[in-house]
């Protein structure tokens, strides 16, 4: 119901950049994100979320959870310390090797990633190919064979070339830390500062990311611990805790949500790159030699879960990674269409038994599992899905957000957010302030703020209250008038159609469950 496209208006093109800024602008002015501590100016890439941010992304939260542990016989859910023990992060590789290469423009001094400007570098080149592509499509018609003009046409295979040598040759001299030649082909290929244009580097340095602090009352006692770069790290530490108490058998996942920390280089992408962000990650635990099977799995599974948000599908790609951690024997990236382009929103890796080995190693304890079917005790194979919160956020946001041209010749901005994860569900709108209108309406409101939240809402004339839901995604508004008196029944008007329909009060809470309730989303799961 809340999907269909209205004929009542037409979609105002806008461009990407646009976009992005009136999504950042939108999300301030409607209490969904704040830059943190505002009043002392803010903080770069930390963020507060305000009264509907909060509530949209708890929704997001409880869907991933809802469709990862509740409706999985053989996933659990826990909730780790954001502290560790110090060695967990020389196990995990994260004190050795948790760094991003970064370079500073001598001019400008702004300060980037090497790896990111040469893959924004190889994926101009290939939006280039992908442009010479559409044309020839557009000029051959149906008798069009994209593949073979992929690979015969001199110009795109030139493009998509350049782009693989590129990223390939970064790769290896990234792994052999070789960070002279991350310099060399930055200048190589004429890269140059985004912002200034200027093509004046200093060195590429490594730089760990994560943050470091010291517990413990007095300083000659205390030790160096780490705020959580990662969720994972809390869960294998707990696997045979929680494999024993809940008495699971391999193939079992374990879930958590919550925050993690990484001192980002470039932080300049809002909600998309945060210090302080949250994740959502799941780590299944299979037999060895099993994993190639299950790492396609939860490829297929994860995708149907963003795709039964109903977004348009075209919002997404898979992205096989060519370069493999060290520990990865496969992995993959859910990119998502943000305003600034495809970037990764998922990741999917086949870590092996790396991580457990090495808390084996590290730890001095044993991390395996005995399996009766085989008869065998081993260290199991590990397929992580990992997301951010935060992305997955912004993700929503940028998608639904509409401008919209209404036939009258008005506009009005619309969040078309997923309706089972809106902030609030239902508006109950007396029309007028009198006449035993806001009674009704309360009673009304009463009833469903047991199972919905909803708001109550009666200052300023009924189009502007609508226009207000429309901005923050209410799906439902549901106006008492005077006819309500007589005959029991409200207007309940649609947020993407902005068609109305008369109803009977006491068919309200059934139609809200229908349309409104996570279980819509999880079905599409089944
Ligand atoms: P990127 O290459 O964009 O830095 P990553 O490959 O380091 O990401 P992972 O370590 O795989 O990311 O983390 C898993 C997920 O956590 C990512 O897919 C992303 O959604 C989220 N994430 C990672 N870093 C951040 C961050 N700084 N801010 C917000 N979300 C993040």
């Amino acid at each position: 119901m809340f999907y269909q496209v209205s004929n009542l208006f037409t979609f105002a093109p806008m461009n990407q950049d646009d976009l992005f800024k009136k999504v950042i602008a939108h999300a301030k002015e409607y209490g969904f994100i704040f830059p943190s501590s505002e009043i002392y100016d803010g903080m770069a890439a930390i963020y507060d979320y305000g009264q509907n941010g909060a509530e949209l992304k708890k929704n997001i939260r409880d869907y991933w959870w809802k469709a990862m542990v509740q409706m999985h016989e053989n996933i659990v859910g826990i909730d780790a310390a954001i502290f560790m023990h110090p060695t967990t992060w020389k196990a995990s590789g994260h004190v050795d090797a948790f760094n991003d290469p970064l370079i500073d423009n001598k001019d400008s001094k702004k300060r980037y990633r090497a790896d990111v400007l040469l893959e924004d570098y190889a994926e101009k080149l290939r939006q280039k190919a992908d442009k010479e592509i559409s044309k020839a499509a557009k000029r051959f018609g149906e008798s069009f064979d994209e593949q073979m003009y992929r690979e015969t046409n001199p110009r795109v295979k030139g493009y998509l070339e350049e782009a693989n040598a590129t990223l390939q040759r970064m790769a290896q001299s990234l792994d052999k830390g070789d960070l002279e030649d991350v310099k060399a082909l930055i200048e190589e290929k004429g890269i140059a500062d985004p912002v200034s244009g200027s093509k004046n580097w200093t060195e590429v340095r490594q730089f760990n990311l994560m943050f470091g602090t010291r517990m413990g009352s007095v300083a000659e006692g205390s030790s160096e611990v780490y705020l959580r770069p990662e969720t994972a790290q809390g869960i294998f530490v707990n696997f045979l805790n929680v494999q024993k108490t809940g008495r699971m058998k391999v193939p079992f996942g374990i879930a958590q949500t919550g925050k993690a920390f990484r001192n980002e280089i470039v932080a300049r992408q809002f909600i998309f790159r945060m210090r302080e962000f949250e994740q959502m990650e799941m780590q299944f635990f299979v037999r060895p030699g099993e994993e190639m099977k299950w790492y396609e799995y939860w490829k297929e599974q994860r995708l149907k879960w963003h795709k039964a948000l109903g977004l348009d599908e075209k919002y997404y790609r898979f992205h096989d990674h060519e370069k493999l951690a060290h520990y990865a024997n496969a992995a993959a990236d859910i990119e998502f269409d943000f305003p600034f382009g495809f970037k990764e929103l998922e990741g999917i890796h086949s870590r092996t038994d790396y991580d457990l080995k090495r808390h084996e190693e590290y730890s001095g304890k044993k991390l395996q599992y005995f399996d009766p079917e085989i008869d065998e005790s081993y260290v199991p194979y590990v397929v992580e899905t990992s997301i951010g919160l935060d992305r997955m956020f912004l993700a929503i946001l940028s998608a639904a957000y509409k401008e919209e041209k209404l036939d009258d010749g008005s506009e009005r901005t619309v969040l078309q957010i997923p309706p089972a994860l809106a902030p609030v569900k239902v508006a109950v709108l007396p029309l007028l302030k009198k006449d035993g209108l806001p009674e009704i309406a309360r009673e009304i409101l009463a009833d469903l703020q047991m199972d919905f939240p909803c708001q109550y809402d009666e200052k300023d004339a009924i189009g502007k209250r609508y226009r207000r839901h429309d901005a923050i995604g209410t799906p439902l508004c549901i106006t008492v008038d005077h006819d309500t008196k007589n005959d029991q029944s409200v207007t309940v008007r649609f947020r993407d159609s902005m068609q109305q329909q008369r109803l009977p009060i006491k068919e309200l809470a059934g139609l809200l469950r229908k349309d409104l309730e996570m279980s819509t989303l999880l079905q599409k799961l089944k």
